[in-house]
């Protein structure tokens, strides 16, 4: 097993880590692309130690690597689309939600973000044949807006057995956005026994929001945000899975992000992100989804409704 905390490394004892922390070091792609003299002096160990201790960082942090094209290609065809129950949205994402990215589902509170995600979750339960992902799902519930009695009436809606389809949605509820962050890694553990196709941060930013405040911690939240967006990406990718998360837009202005309509989080968290959909409120119920960013796609409207059976058209 790689390290994975400072202590871990060889040659790293409590001491030796906590200079390490105390120079800055907290994690180990810092000292991973540290230089080994600069290391042994700020940590005041010797120069052949910081060489042992950068050779095991390196092993241990994540730092990526080269691919041919011909294994993304292969990656690639192994993309699926899964069904929103909405012919009209599904168009609009080019035929269902695609595995392998991102989707932010952004909009003011009662926008239908979350009755979305409950549409997917049971959705990826079905089999492929019906547009579904025959697989399980995992949910990271930060606003404690889970409701199972959802997932039984659209489980209803479309003949499944609502007791089958609730073994198969995982939820956690998580508490700050540390804990949030780190709910993705134990999915990704869980995910070598389940057979996880679909991820679900709802709300992605609402801890990061409460807890860094203030112009000061801004660049904190974004470093914060921009690390967990990579996690997530590479959970959809490591997985095959759909992703899909969601965003509020700031009702008043941000500390920086100062319009109204914009998702928080701003380009870090939409760049991402690989679809953008904006949802609104529209008359007698109906919302109006708008695609944003696509990397593939024309930016449209679609337009869906939110009943007790789930997203419709
Ligand atoms: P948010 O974007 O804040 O997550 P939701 O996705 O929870 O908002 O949407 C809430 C809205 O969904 C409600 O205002 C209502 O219009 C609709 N809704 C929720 N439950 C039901 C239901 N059982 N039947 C019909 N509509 C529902
Ligand atoms: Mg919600």
């Amino acid at each position: 097993m790689p390290a994975t905390s400072l202590e871990e490394l060889p040659g790293v004892g409590p001491a030796t880590a906590e200079k390490l922390r105390d120079a800055g070091y907290s994690d180990l792609m810092a000292i991973a692309v540290e230089s080994p003299k600069v290391l042994a002096e700020l940590a005041e160990i010797g120069e052949n130690t910081a060489i042992k201790i950068i050779a095991a960082a390196k092993q241990a942090a994540d730092v990526g690597g080269f691919e041919t094209g011909d294994i993304i290609l292969e990656r690639r065809k192994n993309i699926r689309k899964l069904t929103t129950s909405s012919k009209a949205l599904d168009e609009l994402m080019g035929g269902g939600m695609e595995s392998q990215s991102i989707i932010e589902l952004y909009g003011e509170f009662g926008s239908g973000k979350t009755q979305i995600c409950f549409q997917l979750a049971v959705n990826a339960t079905r089999p492929l044949e019906d547009g579904g992902l025959d697989g399980e799902v995992f949910v990271i519930d930060t606003e404690n807006t889970f409701r199972p009695e959802r997932i039984v009436q659209m489980s209803l809606a479309h003949d499944l057995d609502p007791e089958e389809v609730l073994k198969k949605i995982h939820v956690a509820r998580a508490f700050n956005s540390h804990h949030q962050m780190l709910l993705v890694e134990k999915a990704q553990e869980l995910a070598s026994d389940i057979n996880v196709r679909l991820l679900i941060v709802d709300s992605l930013t609402a801890h990061f929001r409460a807890e860094y405040v203030g112009r000061g911690a801004l660049a904190e939240r974004q470093q914060s945000l921009n690390k967990h967006m990579h996690d997530l990406l590479r959970f959809g990718d490591l997985n095959n899975a759909v992703v899909a998360v969601t965003n509020q837009v700031s009702a008043k202005p941000d500390a920086f992000f100062g319009d109204p309509t914009r998702p928080i989080g701003g380009h870090i968290v939409g760049h991402a992100a690989t679809y953008r959909v904006y949802l609104r409120k529209s008359k007698g119920g109906k919302r109006i989804a708008r695609l944003v960013d696509s990397p593939s796609l024309p930016e449209a409207e679609a337009v869906i409704s939110v009943s007790e059976d789930g997203i419709r058209d």
